[in-house]
């Protein structure tokens, strides 16, 4: 990631934009202009070794206007302020897009977790855990696995904070273990929901799934499970990469066989060799042969550098914030529809919802119960956002925010401004 790239400068020009667009007052959408509070902590943790590193971490809380704050918990070596305040932002704008009764938050530590032993994860996220306490809670932001962390780092915090209430506490985090009250179906709802939003779109085109060609960048929770569904519907996976590089057949790549190479912690894509694939970089990807684009690795991929270059005519953001505003109107310039990550990636999040709701009433729901509503409120959020699009005659990205900044600014005059 560029140093000089602010990804929360882009929220709030695409922000300021839909307000506008919505006919708002300034005084209407001011508040959203910054996160309600930010807490930065230095993270002490003694290594294997005897030594004792601190790391930096942080929890952002953007909005609460309309429920609790929701969103992830980052661990990645490149995070700063600026990119969790964005990535907060975009979880207010995600759940209102699907309408499900959270605000959005973020939290990341500065670390490289391919690096850590179990052990040194473990206390890691449990001295997190213990300092960003006065600001979590089920009632108050609960987070949930992002980039670097996984279903057994969200046990971690469940236990902690447990540990510190005195009495177990499931709905303090989702994408928890089954066994600790994790919800079937959460692991693969995100790259569900991508799927179900390109089933979505194509069905307004008119253009078949079957045949359609898709490359994906980055093989992780996100992407791996979307090019496997994807492909299952009849799409051709023609790429797919993860950060050491990609894997590119115009034929179409098997993405079983790729999904159980990465499923091995250290396997990496460029050790990995299948018949007719030949091995290509990560700009490579992005500038492939294909019809759909779906980048869902990091934000800041797609850039004014390289966007000229990008053949799909669809680009379909799996990641957060992969597309830079200057890279958005290019795009727009050149034609090329983008299905906007708000919408996109918000499978994830309505799942963790649901998890949270099983968790409050202490129930199970089954697996079929919760695609069926993972895939009721996907249809229902794309439909929303069509309208926005096509009766402003703007960018799904326009309508996505539209639809988003409409409810939340709705319910923070409902509710006025304290005192
Ligand atoms: N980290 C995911 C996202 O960016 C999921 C957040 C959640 O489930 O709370 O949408």
């Amino acid at each position: 990631m560029s140093n000089t790239f602010n990804p929360y400068d882009n929220y709030l020009e695409v922000m300021e934009r839909a307000a506008k667009m919505l006919g708002l007052a300034p005084n209407d959408y001011v508040a959203l202009k910054q996160p309600e509070r930010e807490l930065k902590v230095s993270v002490p943790v003694e290594m294997d070794d005897g030594r004792i590193q601190v790391f930096e971490g942080y929890r952002v809380q953007h909005s609460s206007s309309r429920g609790p704050c929701k969103g992830g918990l980052r661990y990645h070596q490149d995070v700063n302020i600026d990119e969790v305040k964005a990535l907060a932002a975009w979880m207010s704008l995600k759940c209102a897009v699907v309408n499900i009764p959270y605000g959005g938050g973020k939290g990341a530590v500065k670390v490289d977790p391919s690096k850590l032993s179990v052990h040194e994860l473990k206390n890691l996220t449990r001295r997190y855990t213990a300092m960003i306490l006065p600001l979590i809670g089920p009632e108050r932001d609960i987070p949930a696995p992002d980039v670097g962390t996984n279903a057994e780092v969200m046990g971690w915090i469940m236990d902690t904070y447990s540990m510190f209430m005195g009495y177990t506490v499931p709905g303090i985090v989702t994408g928890k273990p089954l066994d600790i009250g994790g919800s079937l179906g959460r692991r693969e709802a995100t790259g569900r929901g991508v799927m179900f939003v390109v089933r979505e779109y194509l069905h307004r085109k008119g253009i078949p799934m079957i045949g359609t060609r898709v490359a994906v960048q980055g093989m992780g929770n996100v992407g791996g499970t979307a090019a496997q569904l994807l492909s299952n519907e009849g799409c051709r996976i023609v790429a797919a990469s993860d950060v050491s590089g990609g894997l590119y057949n115009p034929k179409g790549l098997k993405i079983s066989e790729i999904v159980a190479h990465l499923s091995t912690r250290g396997n990496k894509l460029s050790d990995f060799e299948q018949a007719g694939a030949k091995h290509i970089t990560n700009e490579e990807l992005l500038a492939c042969d294909t019809d759909i684009l779906l980048p869902a690795a990091l934000e800041n991929q797609i850039t004014a550098q390289n966007a000229a270059k990008i053949k799909a005519s669809i680009i379909v953001e799996g990641a957060n914030g992969p597309t830079t505003a200057e890279a958005d109107a290019i795009l727009e310039q050149m034609g090329k529809k983008v299905v906007p990550d708000v919408l996109a990636n918000a499978g994830g999040v309505v799942v963790s919802y649901f998890e949270w709701v099983q968790n409050i009433q202490s129930l199970m729901w089954d697996e079929e119960e919760i695609n069926r509503n993972l895939e009721k409120i996907m249809i229902r959020a794309f439909n929303e956002v069509w309208e926005a699009t096509t009766s402003h005659d703007t960018t799904m990205r326009m309508g996505a925010y539209m639809v988003a900044i409409g409810r939340i600014t709705k319910a923070k005059k409902i509710r006025g401004v304290f005192p």
